[in-house]
């Protein structure tokens, strides 16, 4: 048996299109350090949904349930526009998701900040993925004044306690500065609770410095001035929307990767975007945000860091040159997505 176990789930929209190309790298760094990966595909989302009645085959299902426990096992995912990856999610309780937010040189134009105010911009949302309002009770209903609605915020101690100390690892491997990020004016029996986790937390963490900010200021700071923060935890809807204006900042969302990991160390790894419909079938797609998302894999499956760092490396060249459509200016080649994932491998061999 592989020691490693991949599952590619391409899903719809660009998904496949990108998957193909995270693949694509994922086998070549596995034969550059010979890594022993065994890696399937399972289709999921509308289609099997359109056979089936439940977005995933009972049989990806029963190896999901099987290898939610195994940390050498993990999930590339593409994008679909409705399940399963709120399944996914919640089933193998991929709580801690990661959302690295990096300002690359390479194309500074894409941001709408100034070049000097946004570059060196290198932070890590650490979101609490599988509680939060997402899961909360709801209702709804109909008076004589019209319709009305209702939905819950709800985290227990126990949630709020294991993504801080995730933050805090997080933390401690970079540059040991974390802000958590809370509404705790409004919201202030579930942020108080939240905050006095953090202090009890931080003691085992003497050397990262922590601090919290009100949400509403965080999201003014990371245009004011982004390069100011490292690790930001974040309940999940808060982590949901600064991660997208994280991504405005830094100017593409085809570029930033994310990964989501349980208890155990089984990861999802998947483009913080989505399906991108409108380009779908295209070959137009950039597929670096799920490239990226490889490099995660190298970093938290494999616990193979140079692999990581080869696979970053050789993303960052490549851009230099080659662009897809949506990052193209004058003075660089247009490519389509397969020819992107063709000059990241070549210069995974150039990066060694
Ligand atoms: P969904 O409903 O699945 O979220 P969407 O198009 O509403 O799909 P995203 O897929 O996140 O939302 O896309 C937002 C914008 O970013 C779209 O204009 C899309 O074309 C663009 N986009 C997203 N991912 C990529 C990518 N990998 N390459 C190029 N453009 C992308």
């Amino acid at each position: 048996m592989s020691k490693y176990q991949i599952l590619c789930m391409p899903g719809e929209g660009i998904g496949p299109e990108i998957v193909r190309e995270g693949e694509r790298v994922l086998r070549a760094v596995c034969k550059l350090y010979n890594l022993d990966v065994d890696i399937t595909q399972h289709q999921v989302g509308e289609s099997v949904q359109a056979e089936t009645g439940y977005p995933m085959y009972a049989a990806t299902q029963k190896l999901c349930d099987e290898l939610q426990t195994n940390p050498n096992a993990g999930i590339l995912f593409g994008a679909v526009s409705n399940e399963p990856i709120g399944i996914l999610r919640k089933r193998y309780d991929l709580f801690a998701n990661l959302r690295p937010i990096r300002a690359y040189p390479q194309i500074s134009f894409a941001s709408p900040l100034r070049p000097e105010r946004v570059q060196g911009t290198d932070i890590m949302i650490v979101r609490e993925l599988v509680s939060d309002i997402y899961y909360g009770d709801y209702s709804g209903g109909f008076d004589k004044q019209g319709r009305w609605a209702q939905q819950a915020m709800y985290y227990h101690e126990t949630e709020m306690r294991r993504i801080t100390r995730k933050a805090l690892e997080v933390a401690r491997q970079r540059r040991k500065q974390l802000h958590l990020v809370h509404k705790g004016n409004v919201l202030i029996d579930i942020f108080g609770i939240w905050r006095a986790v953090l202090k009890e937390e931080a003691m085992n963490f003497p050397d990262v410095d922590c601090q919290d900010i009100l949400v509403d200021n965080m999201a003014m700071q990371m245009v004011l001035q982004p390069t100011g923060f490292d690790v930001l935890l974040c309940s999940n809807l808060f982590g949901d929307i600064l991660s997208d204006l994280g991504a405005g900042v830094v100017g593409s969302i085809g570029l930033l990767p994310s990964a989501s990991i349980n208890e155990y160390g089984f990861g999802l790894y998947e483009s913080i975007g989505g399906t991108a419909p409108t380009i779908a079938g295209q070959n137009k797609a950039n597929p670096l945000s799920t490239i990226l998302s490889v490099a995660m894999m190298c970093r938290h499956t494999f616990k193979h860091e140079e692999a990581a760092q080869l696979i970053e490396a050789a993303v960052e060249k490549t851009l230099a040159e080659y662009r897809t459509a949506d990052l193209y200016e004058n003075g660089c080649t247009l490519v389509s997505t397969s020819e992107m994932g063709d000059r990241v491998i070549a210069n995974l061999g150039s990066s060694l």
